[in-house]
């Protein structure tokens, strides 16, 4: 199998799964909204139904919108690539040669790739969809045509976080009309536009909110522990992992220190300044808090 031809094929699919996640929210926001609450909150004399449906409505468009901005964020942020100037400082890189890896101090650990034929800070991966070196690379995203990455991790979670609650309140706010399509169904009083697209949304919206379950699962164990999905075949099972800092600390290399930006895909700039790990290249370890 030629690999450039797969990993070519990954790319165009990511395209595909991009138009996917939007057909899901038109598809959901005509079946939540359009067909379903909208119609409840206009014509119904029950106050408390009409506030229900109030509050379902801002909830589905404040998190669509955190989805997008995320998503939208996560799509177009360089994961981070290995800076020009970076065998530079390290001091000119005399003794790094293919193959051997060595301790520079304040940087760790550096490798080298031989696909990019140049040193690999510590926590970088080389990407064979990307064709190059990403700064603590998580994993290479289909769904965001993008590699997941020291400076675009956060953004990536966010996007994992804001789907999966968005999907989650469309099965619940659409499951009372799910159950009753069963008993109209046989009664024929609905229009079939609208049970096709009452039960299309409601399918499509189960299948994600069970898949999305187990990636959040995941990366909060691997956030927990400040673990990258490629570092998890590196650790060594009885050793605490040594980028591990306490579930705070690991937390705010990723959040950043300011609670007020940790809901939003943004960072504040004393956070870009003062975490080294969000440039991708320094990453403090046990030993540096814990000496
Ligand atoms: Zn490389
Ligand atoms: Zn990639």
């Amino acid at each position: 199998m030629n690999l450039f031809r797969f990993c070519s094929g990954l790319k165009v699919l990511g395209y595909f799964m991009i138009l996917l996640v939007f057909a899901v929210v038109a598809v959901s926001y005509y079946a939540v909204v359009v067909n379903t609450w909208w119609p409840i909150l206009i014509e119904s004399s029950n106050r408390g139904l009409s506030a229900l449906a109030c509050l379902i409505i801002s909830l589905f468009h404040f998190l669509l919108v955190m989805l997008l901005w995320s998503c939208f964020t996560v799509v177009f942020t360089d994961p981070g690539s290995v800076p020009e100037h970076f065998r530079r400082e390290l001091g000119g890189g005399e003794s790094l040669e293919a193959g051997t890896s060595t301790d520079q101090g304040a940087f760790g650990s550096i490798g080298y790739c031989p696909k990019c034929r140049n040193v690999k800070p510590p926590r970088c991966h080389h990407c064979s969809v990307c064709q190059r070196c990403v700064l603590k690379m998580d994993h290479h995203c289909v769904w965001i045509v993008n590699c997941v990455g020291a400076r675009n991790y956060k953004f990536f979670l966010l996007f994992l976080l804001y789907t999966f609650l968005e999907t989650m309140l469309d099965v619940v706010v659409l499951l009372p009309s799910f159950i009753k399509f069963f008993s109209e169904a046989i009664k024929h009083s609905s229009s079939p536009g609208k049970l096709a697209s009452l039960v299309l949304a409601f399918v499509l919206n189960l299948a994600f909110v069970l898949s999305l379950l187990c990636f959040v699962v995941m990366h909060l164990s691997l956030l927990s522990t400040n673990t990258t999905s490629v570092e998890v075949h590196e650790k060594n099972g009885d050793v605490r992992w040594k980028y591990d800092l306490g579930k705070k600390k690991n937390f705010e290399q990723v959040f950043g220190k300011k609670k007020a930006f940790w809901l939003f895909p943004l960072y504040s700039k004393d956070d870009l300044h003062s975490i080294t790990s969000l440039q991708g290249l320094e990453f403090p370890t046990r030993s540096d808090i814990d000496p």
